[in-house]
């Protein structure tokens, strides 16, 4: 499988809690970004010609803030310039403060056949406080507008004042307007956002009821039909994301756009982060990565397990030794021993039990302790 990624930096207000590559001021230069994203589009799909992709992701940032017609183009780029899969899952990040019928309309003409959609929580207190351009009520026209298409909803966990009630009343929502896929997640607060406050005033959750509130939304989940098939990730069985089950299985991917990262062929690119940097590479002609990193094979046997161990699948034996050469118990002998009443064998594949998936990375650190000392070959491009 190998997945495209396409990132949309543009966004109508910045959230409390934002880290990510998103501008809240800039979208009158959305066109012109787009213009030259079709162009970096077109530069890599001439190299990609033999290639089929499976999935394609428009993520942000908003990708729903911008003209729909810019959506369209990119599909119609994206088609032109590559190869895509009959069945290719093509998904769109939605916020429920920016969409409209005729948007939709627009989306399902340019191909998108999966939403995704930024509820976080049915409290609108709480999304005032996480600065949210939306309310519940937002979030319940966008699914009404979407009109039985396969959409998925962000839950947000650990925010200021949040209750189980809370949680209980953001998966019902979700599951009464039809979602067949919830992604449940911690509140991540970094140093920098204005929520950061919040944190160093002792407003936001501990970590104990962090955990007890995504113990309680599994339960739930669960009673709704939800399986969990990754640490965070919820789906109606035959509805679990692809493009992200492409990232798990370590599987190949290209990014597009500012802050855009890749995977292919064992090396690893970012692009450059900054808005005008971007654009100014594109239209002189150059790839706009600052970073190529080769990953090395330690790395890449931790990543492995690290990335298979998330899901429900686990990581299988037998597909270790043969991208790998040797057996996972030579390789990691003793995490696996040190590790060995939390993980479960079925056939050949190894997996953490269900109870102990929340505290995967502690499981994992065995595994980075025993990596072999082995130097990352890095290398910038031009
Ligand atoms: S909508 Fe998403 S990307 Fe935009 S500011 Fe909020 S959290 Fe950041």
């Amino acid at each position: 499988m190998a997945g495209i990624y396409i990132h949309i930096p543009f966004c109508r207000h910045k959230c409390s809690y934002c880290d990510f590559v998103s501008f809240p001021d800039k979208v009158d230069y959305a066109e012109a970004y787009m213009a030259c994203l079709y162009k970096e589009l077109k530069m890599r799909g001439e190299e990609l010609k033999d290639r089929t992709f499976d999935t394609v992701y428009f993520g942000g940032g908003t990708p729903s803030y911008i003209p729909p017609k810019l959506i369209l183009g990119a599909m119609n780029q994206i088609k032109k310039c590559f190869k895509l899969s009959e069945d290719a899952e093509i998904t769109l990040e939605l916020n429920p403060g920016t969409i409209g019928e005729s948007k939709v309309k627009t989306y399902l003409e340019a191909g998108i056949n999966r939403f995704s959609i930024g509820l976080q929580t049915a409290i609108d207190e709480q999304l005032e406080d996480l600065g949210r351009i939306h309310n519940a009520r937002d979030y319940v026209y966008a699914t009404k507008l979407l009109n039985g298409q396969n959409f998925s909803t962000d839950v947000m966990l650990g925010l200021k004042n949040q209750t189980k009630e809370d949680v209980r009343k953001t998966i019902e929502l979700a599951h009464v307007c039809g979602s067949k896929h919830i992604s449940m997640y911690a509140l991540t607060v970094e140093d920098g956002t204005p929520i950061y406050t919040d944190y160093l005033n002792g407003e936001l959750p501990d970590s104990d009821e962090v955990a007890e509130m995504y113990e309680y939304g599994c339960k739930l989940l669960k009673e709704k039909g939800y399986e969990r098939y990754e640490i965070s990730n919820f789906a109606v069985p035959g509805y679990e994301s692809k493009h992200n089950l492409n990232y798990w299985k370590r599987g190949e991917y290209i990014g597009f756009g500012v802050s855009a990262s890749s995977f292919m062929q064992g090396s690893r690119f970012t692009n450059t982060f900054q808005l005008d940097e971007y654009m100014k590479c594109i239209i002189s002609g150059f790839y706009p990565a600052i970073t190529c990193e080769k990953v090395a094979e330690s790395e890449a046997k931790f990543e492995f397990i690290m990335l298979g161990l998330r899901t429900k699948y686990g990581v299988s034996l037998k597909e270790y030794k043969q991208k790998f050469g040797n057996e996972m118990a030579e390789d990691f002998p003793k995490a696996l021993r040190e590790s060995l009443k939390y993980l479960e064998l079925d056939g050949d594949r190894i997996r953490i039990k269900d109870e102990f998936l929340y505290v995967q990375n502690s499981i994992l650190m065995p595994f980075m302790d025993e990596l072999p000392a082995e130097e990352t070959e890095k290398k910038t491009e031009e």
